[in-house]
C-alpha cells in the first residue's frame, strides 16, 4: 500500500490494519484464467475434484473419467504427500506426477497437485497446470518464493494454526516474486472443537475477499474428515461465496492408501454437483 504512515487503530478497521502491517501490495484482479477459457473468480464456481493420492494408473483413470462427467473442471491427486506419520503412504511421486498428468489428458481436464520441496517445483510444474501450496507448506519461505517464480497459478492453502494475518503474508511472499495468479484455500483450522478433523472458518471466505481481492476456494474434505458432511459444507462454502471447491473423490473410499473416510465416492460427488448448482444459481453464479 501507498500509505507511508501507520493510521490510528481507531481510524481503520482490523482488516486495514493488517493490510498495511504486511504492506499487502495492490489488490488484484479477482478473476483470472487457471487455464485458457477457465476463468477462477468470476461469476462460475470450480469445482476441482479427485482422490487425496494417486494410487493408481486404473485408480485416477477412473476418477478422472467420473469426476470430468459430473462436472468438475479440474482434476486434483496428490503425489508428493505431506502424511503425519513416515510409516504411512507417502505418495507415488513422480510417478504419480505422470499418472496424473496422463489422466487429466485423456479426460481434458488440467490438474492440480502438491508440491512439498522448493527444488521439485520446476518438476511439478511441467506436470500439472495448478500448483497446490499445502496447509503444512504455507510459511514454507522458499516453496513460497519458488512458486511465486513461475507463471503457474497457486492454490495457497490455510496452515491449520494460521492466522488471516499469517496467510496474508503467505500471499505476499508468493505476490513478492512476481505471482499475482494465487486461489486462497481454506481447508479448516485447529480450533477447540476435536469431534471434526478442522473447524471450517467459513468467516474467512467473504474476509478474504475484502483483504486481498483474490479468488478463494473452500476444501469441505479436510475442513470435515467425514464424507458425510462434504455435501453440506459444500453447499454452504458455495452460499458464503467461495470461488471454487476442492473436493476429495475416490472410486473405492474403503481402500483408499490416505484419507478414504473423508473422500466421497463417485455417485456420491455426482448426486452432489446438481445442488451446488442449485446454490449457485440462487446467488447469481453458475457451474459450467
Ligand atoms: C491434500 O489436499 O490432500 C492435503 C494434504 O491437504 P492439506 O494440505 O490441506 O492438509
Ligand atoms: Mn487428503
Amino acid at each position: 500500500m501507498d500509505n507511508p504512515t501507520r493510521p490510528d487503530d481507531w481510524e481503520w478497521p482490523r482488516h486495514e490494519l493488517i493490510r498495511w502491517e504486511i504492506g499487502l501490495t495492490a489488490p488484484a484482479t479477482r478473476a483470472f484464467p487457471l487455464v485458457d477459457g477457465l476463468p477462477v473468480g468470476g461469476p462460475s464456481v470450480v469445482i476441482m475434484a479427485g482422490p487425496c493420492s494417486v494410487e493408481s494408473e486404473s485408480q485416477i483413470m477412473a476418477t478422472a473419467r467420473a469426476v470430468k462427467a459430473a462436472g468438475a473442471a479440474v482434476l486434483r491427486g496428490g503425489a508428493f504427500k505431506p502424511r503425519t506419520s513416515p510409516h504411512s503412504f507417502q505418495g507415488l511421486g513422480k510417478a504419480g506426477l505422470a499418472l496424473l498428468r496422463q489422466a487429466g489428458e485423456a479426460v481434458g481436464l488440467p490438474v492440480v497437485t502438491e508440491v512439498m520441496a522448493h527444488t521439485d517445483v520446476d518438476l511439478v510444474a511441467r506436470h500439472a497446470q495448478i500448483l497446490q501450496i499445502g496447509a503444512r507448506s504455507m510459511q514454507n519461505y522458499p516453496l513460497l518464493h519458488a512458486v511465486g517464480e513461475t507463471k503457474s497459478p497457486v492454490i495457497l492453502k490455510r496452515g491449520f494454526a494460521a492466522t488471516v494475518e499469517e496467510w496474508l503474508g503467505a500471499v505476499e511472499h508468493i505476490r513478492a516474486r512476481g505471482n499475482e495468479r494465487i486461489i486462497l484455500c481454506e481447508r479448516g483450522i485447529r480450533a477447540v472443537e476435536t469431534a471434526t478433523r478442522f473447524t471450517l472458518d467459513i468467516n474467512a471466505v467473504p474476509l478474504m475477499h475484502r483483504l486481498c481481492d483474490l479468488p478463494i476456494i473452500v476444501d469441505p474434505s479436510h475442513a470435515t474428515g467425514r464424507a458425510d458432511l462434504v455435501p453440506e459444507v459444500s453447499r454452504a462454502a458455495i452460499a458464503a461465496g467461495a470461488d471454487g471447491l476442492l473436493v476429495e473423490v475416490h472410486p473405492q473410499p474403503a481402500l483408499a492408501l490416505s484419507d478414504g473416510q473423508q473422500s466421497l465416492a463417485i455417485d456420491q460427488f455426482a448426486d452432489l454437483v446438481p445442488s451446488l448448482r442449485r446454490v449457485a444459481n440462487a446467488i447469481g453464479r453458475n457451474i459450467p
